[in-house]
Order: C-alpha cells, then sequence, then structure tokens
C-alpha cells in the first residue's frame, strides 16, 4: 500500500504546519502492518525549513516543486501540480489538513482525480471489506453530530480524506529514516495563476491551545461576560489557557476563535477544566481526548460528567473563588 500525505508550510513562521507532522505519522502507523510507503507532496515558493521532521515521523520520500509564482495560494496550480504528482505515484490513499489551504484544494484535486473525499475525518483506519480486500475507513461526525459516519471509497483510487490539526497526535519518540527529497518536473502554465494578492495580513492569533498544558473552558453555565473572568482568572492562575463552548461563544461570553468543539479547535491538553459546560456531542468531539478532565457543573447529571476523570458538582461562582484561594495559598 502506498500513502501520500500533502505538506502545507506556517506562511508566517516558515515551518511546517504541526497537521502536517500529525498526518504524517498517522499514515505512518497506517501503512506499517502493510510495509507501505508514506510520501509527501508539496508545492510552494520554499520547503518548510523543519522538512527534515518529517522523516522522524515515518515519511519515505518528499517529492516537492517549488515555483516563487507559488508563495501565495493559487489554487487552480496547486491543483494542476498536486493532481499530477499523485497520478504519477498512484497511491491507495491521500491526506489532507483541513486547514483553510486543504480545504480549498483537496475538493478540487479528487474531482480532478474522480475519488471521493472525506473531510474533517476523527478517526481513520485500515480494515478488510467484503471482496475489496484492505480499505481505509473514515469516521466523522455527521447530521450536526449526532451520529458518527463511517465513509468508504471501496471502488475508487485513492481514497481520500481531511482531518483537522490536533485530532491526530505526534509520538514523543521519533523514527530515523533517511531524509529523501524529489524534485518533480512540471511544465508551469502562466494561465494557472488566476488570483492576484494586492495585499495580505497576517492575523496573529492570541490563543496558544497547541503549546498549553492546562486548558479551563467556560460555557453558558457561566452566565455572564463579568463572570467569565473567572474563567480566565483560573486559566492564569494555572499557567494555562481558556476557551469556550460554542454557547459562550454565541452569548458574546468568549471571542470565536477560542471555542473549542466540532465546529471550533480540537484540543488535546493535560488538563481540561470544563465549568458550566453541559458535555454536548459537538464540544466532547474537540477535547475528549484530553489526558485529564475536570468538569464544574451545578447539574449531578449533566453528561460531561460521563467522560470527566474528576467532578465537581457546584455554581462555578462559588467554586472557581475556592479553587483561586486554594491556588494562590498554594503558591
Ligand atoms: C453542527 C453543530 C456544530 C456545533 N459545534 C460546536 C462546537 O464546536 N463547540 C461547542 O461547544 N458546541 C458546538 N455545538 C453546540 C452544542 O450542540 C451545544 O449547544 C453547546 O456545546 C452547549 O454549550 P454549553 O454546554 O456551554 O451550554 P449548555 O448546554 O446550555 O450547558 C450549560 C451548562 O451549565 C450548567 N450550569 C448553569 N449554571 C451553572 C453554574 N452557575 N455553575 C455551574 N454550572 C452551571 C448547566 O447545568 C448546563 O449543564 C454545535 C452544534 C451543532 C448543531
Amino acid at each position: 500500500m502506498k500513502g501520500i500525505v500533502f505538506i502545507e508550510k506556517n506562511p508566517a513562521t516558515g515551518d511546517l504546519r504541526n497537521v502536517s507532522k500529525e498526518l504524517t505519522y498517522k499514515l505512518y502507523t497506517l501503512l506499517q502492518p502493510y510495509k507501505g510507503e508514506v510520501i509527501g507532496i508539496f508545492a510552494g515558493d520554499e520547503l518548510p525549513k523543519d522538512i527534515n521532521e518529517l522523516f522522524k515521523l515515518g515519511l519515505n520520500r518528499l517529492i516537492y516543486y517549488k515555483n516563487d509564482r507559488l508563495k501565495n495560494l493559487q489554487s487552480f496550480a496547486y491543483k494542476n501540480i498536486l493532481t499530477s504528482m499523485i497520478k504519477s505515484e498512484e497511491p491507495d490513499i491521500v491526506l489532507f489538513g483541513a486547514t483553510h489551504t486543504g480545504r480549498d484544494i483537496a475538493p478540487l484535486v479528487s474531482s480532478a482525480l474522480h475519488t471521493g473525499l472525506t473531510a474533517d475525518c476523527t478517526q481513520l483506519y485500515i480494515d478488510e471489506y467484503k471482496d475489496k480486500g484492505n480499505i481505509l475507513f473514515q469516521r466523522r461526525p455527521a447530521f450536526g453530530g449526532n451520529i458518527l459516519a463511517t465513509i468508504i471509497t471501496p471502488d475508487e483510487r485513492p481514497m481520500m480524506a481531511s482531518v483537522r490539526e490536533g485530532v491526530m497526535q505526534i509520538p514523543e519518540k521519533k523514527l530515523d529514516n533517511p531524509v529523501k527529497l524529489e524534485e518533480f518536473k512540471i511544465d508551469f502554465n502562466e494561465n494557472w495563476i488566476k488570483n492576484e494578492f494586492l495585499s495580505i495580513v497576517e492575523k496573529e492569533s492570541k490563543v496558544h491551545f497547541n503549546s498549553s498544558d492546562i486548558i479551563v473552558a467556560g460555557g453558558a453555565g457561566v452566565g455572564s461576560v463579568d463572570n467569565f473572568g473567572l474563567i480566565k482568572k483560573l486559566a492564569w492562575a494555572l499557567k494555562g489557557e481558556y476557551g469556550a463552548s460554542r454557547a459562550a461563544v454565541d452569548f458574546g461570553f468568549a471571542e470565536k476563535e477560542r471555542q473549542i468543539g466540532q465546529t471550533g479547535h480540537v484540543v488535546r491538553p493535560k488538563l481540561y477544566i470544563a465549568c458550566g459546560i453541559s458535555g454536548a456531542v459537538q464540544h466532547r468531539a474537540g477535547m475528549e481526548e484530553s489526558q485529564k478532565i475536570i468538569a464544574i457543573n451545578k447539574d449531578p447529571d449533566a453528561p460531561i460528567f460521563g467522560i470527566a476523570h474528576m467532578g465537581i458538582v457546584g455554581d462555578i461562582n462559588e467554586t472557581i473563588p475556592i479553587l483561586l484561594k486554594y491556588l494562590k495559598e498554594e503558591k
């Protein structure tokens, strides 16, 4: 079996996007039992600075195409180049990060290849299916997140899926595959450039979920913007980051970029403290892989207690000040 990962660079830092590392390792674990090959494909002006990291995560080869005209996203050009790269390799599986770029290009590529694409998968595995042999099973929430659908592409190749950043994990222990970079040759056509960039404004995010071991998240139960100050205080006291449920975002308690869940961020901190959050399936989709979950909720039957390792039944307005006092004394 052969698999391809679309490799992306973070234009702000020039480094690999985390999702490219996560998917490289995921593909490696999927293909390892079949002694399959893991190939990265990249197109852009310059290779990511830390490209060699991918070989420590199971990459066997990187096929790249460099052109200054690809400094910024040019969907049509990317579609043509990536489609040619994929056709030249005839892989069984192709994975894209469900980033802005991935969401733009993956459907164009899948349609050019006449194959299926399952977006925003939360689980990927290989298993036998009827007389089709081993195929990729792609799981994702469907119908508003109320069911988990398992989607397959039994007849077409490659089987394509996209996955959001943070859903798959990177191991601590690294591999030592030799670095193998292969330049791809293609007759670049200027007509492929369809977008003109007049100015690009990089929005700097203040949210650092990826690098935070502790996340304190508030939900609708927090009650008001003022009360949400308690969530922030607890997060800061623990040197962590604060997040919110969609209901809390909708009520204006926190910014949209802090939303955790199916349509927000997927987080996996060492400790997740859910305050006044009921634990709807769409919220759980973004946090249930956290190493330890503590829930604070005044309703003892709140579903969040079903996945919490520890729970406090109580009003956050009383509980959080006690925790803050305790943390201050501990210091
Ligand atoms: C397609 C789709 C995508 C979605 N994506 C997301 C997503 O990405 N993220 C997300 O979070 N949701 C998402 N949702 C919404 C989700 O279904 C829930 O509506 C939402 O998660 C509820 O947020 P909540 O738990 O904060 O609010 P509620 O469900 O209203 O729960 C509030 C909780 O606070 C408790 N409470 C009230 N007062 C207090 C108090 N003083 N002290 C302690 N506890 C208190 C209550 O007992 C209750 O359990 C999505 C929904 C759909 C249909």
